[in-house]
């Protein structure tokens, strides 16, 4: 079963070798395990539901504090602190069109909120209730999961919204292809989220970022039904796949799309390259993404990032062999990690592989060959497993992630760190902050920071240390000119900074457009614009 407060199934643990644990201590300082609250510590007080009795929607407790939270770290701190201030008042899961036009009304009709509901892997906050008297229905797209059309002759698949990624690939795979959208949460979120925040797959470099993938879909609204034709490019006006990216729940619930397929690649690997510097890997990745090389994935590692990696990955004896062949190649603390992914018809991935390593090596780039790249690709999705096992150890774990052009990225990656690590320094305590290159353009590239910090004996502190370390990051990227978000989206934690890249115009633009669709504005409240 799912981990009600934690990440992913409830027997997957993802121990923490010895190595690893001495690290985290030097770094950070010896963790204190908290002591969590039990789901039915929650559940005593959990408030009654305010919806009339309805068929078709539950008021069950356990459904009810399931879909309270999303996966970000005040939601964790909610969780197993107890101190969740606001539930759904009942969940519906719908099957179809049909059955959701009539929660819209019934919604209507009853003075309720609705919140669309994914896999609810949201980290920005984005499927919580608002507190107050107004009562919340989560509508839980999840038995909306099926391959509805395969369209061979025109590369299309239309699935019911809810489906997950790992259910739409299954599904997909079983005919020979593939939609290559693989976000680390790809378990458990949902071709819906993904729409709806504008998401970002691992392999987006090969297969394009979800509103490359988005072909068209089903929207239903409180002002009716919106239908986006999947047309393979158009001229009249704007394209009405736009309002519904990114539309976080504010504008329906998207209840079919269309996405763009394409045959599973005869070939796929992945290699690792280490550069002596991280000016030297950035400049090395701006070169092969600007010279369009087909690669499906470059993922750059700070310094402190390859050495976190490295000591994370634990294997004490094969770590040091590496470490010697490096340094006996003149590479120091210095060097940096770079994951290759190559994909598509097997003498076009050998041309790439080579080209890739040519470019490299003129950037004095030295590669260790697949076996590191393959070990990440097998383990990708155990990842955020560690999240469970460092919290039980007494540390809280968080990323900020943004975006820029290529000649900021130096000086945000350093700005977003510096702002991190000293962060809690007036209480003391220390940040681990690392980055990497998560996803690249030719324009530019994503930053993925993730930091690491100790949990307090007090749930609250713990949740104001993350507002200090949350605030001075996101200020950091503000004042350096990156996007408040590359691919999370903007929920309610990144609403403040939204004005500083869209205007105040800009916003109101998009709060017209909401308001067109749901006059009444009981789409998911208080996320997105206010
Ligand atoms: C461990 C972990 C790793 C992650 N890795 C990535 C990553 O690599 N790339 C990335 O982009 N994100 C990542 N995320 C963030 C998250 O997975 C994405 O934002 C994802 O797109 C959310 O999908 P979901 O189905 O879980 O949506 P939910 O969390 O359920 O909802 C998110 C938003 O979408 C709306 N929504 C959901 N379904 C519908 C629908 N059918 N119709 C209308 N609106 C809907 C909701 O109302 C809400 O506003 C990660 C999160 C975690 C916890």
């Amino acid at each position: 079963m799912k981990r009600w407060n934690g990440w992913g199934e409830e027997t997957i643990t993802a121990p923490l070798s010895a190595i690893a644990t001495a690290f985290l201590q030097h770094v950070v300082g010896i963790g204190t395990p908290p002591r969590d609250a039990t789901l039915e510590e929650v559940a005593a007080r959990l408030p009654a539901s305010r919806l009339p009795v309805r068929p078709g929607i539950s008021t069950d407790p356990i459904a009810r504090i399931r879909h309270a939270r999303g996966q970000s770290l005040p939601d964790w701190i909610a969780l197993r602190g107890c101190c969740i201030d606001s539930f759904p008042d009942g969940v519906a899961y719908p099957e179809s069109a049909g059955e959701i036009r009539e929660l819209i009304r019934y919604a209507g009709e009853v003075g309720s909120n609705l919140i669309p509901y994914g896999g609810g892997t949201s980290v920005v906050g984005h499927i919580n209730p608002l507190a107050g008297d107004t009562p919340s229905l989560t509508v839980d797209a999840s038995r909306l999961n099926r391959l509805l059309i395969l369209d061979e002759t025109n590369h299309l698949a239309t699935f019911g919204a809810g489906v997950t990624g790992l259910d739409l690939e299954a599904q997909l795979r079983a005919h020979g292809y593939t939609l290559g959208h693989f976000p680390q949460s790809f378990e458990y979120s949902t071709l819906g989220g993904w729409i709806a925040t504008r998401s970002s797959g691992q392999q987006s470099l090969g297969y394009g970022r979800i509103e490359q993938l988005f072909a068209g879909g089903y929207v239903e609204t409180p002002s009716g039904a919106l239908d986006v034709r999947p047309f393979p490019a158009s001229a009249t006006g704007l394209d009405l796949r736009e309002i519904v990216l990114g539309s976080e729940g504010r504008l329906g619930i998207l209840t079919e799309a269309t996405v763009r397929v394409r045959p599973l690649p005869e070939q796929e690997h992945y290699l690792v390259v280490f550069f002596p510097t991280w000016e030297q890997g950035i400049t090395a990745v701006r070169e092969m993404v600007q010279g369009r090389l087909p690669l499906v994935l470059l993922r750059l590692s700070t310094a402190l990032e390859t050495r976190t990696q490295l000591a994370l990955a634990g294997h004490e004896r094969v770590l040091s062999m590496l470490e010697q062949f490096l340094a006996l190649r003149g590479m120091d603390k210095r060097k940096c990690m770079l994951l290759i992914g190559v994909a598509g018809h097997a003498a076009v991935a050998k041309r790439t592989h080579a080209e890739v390593l040519h470019l490299a090596r003129k950037h004095k780039g030295i590669s260790t060959g697949r076996m590191l790249g393959e070990e990440w690709h097998k383990k990708r999705f155990l990842t955020p497993y560690l999240r469970n096992t460092l919290w039980r150890m007494g540390y809280a774990v968080d990323t900020v992630e943004t975006a820029t052009t290529w000649d900021r990225v130096p000086a945000l990656t350093s700005a977003i760190e510096a702002a991190l690590r000293t962060g809690l320094a007036e209480e003391g305590e220390q940040v681990h902050a690392y980055s990497h290159l998560s996803h690249v353009y030719p324009h530019g590239s994503a930053i993925y920071t993730t930091y690491v910090y100790r949990i307090a004996a007090d749930p609250q502190e713990t949740l104001r240390r993350w507002q200090r370390l949350k605030g001075a990051a996101s200020r950091a990227i503000v004042a350096e000119r990156g996007t408040i978000s590359h691919q999370h989206g903007v929920g309610t934690d990144h609403q403040p900074y939204l004005v500083a890249e869209k205007g105040a115009l800009g916003l109101d633009a998009m709060r017209h457009l909401y308001a067109q669709f749901d006059p009444r504005g009981m789409m998911n409240p208080g996320k997105l614009v206010l």
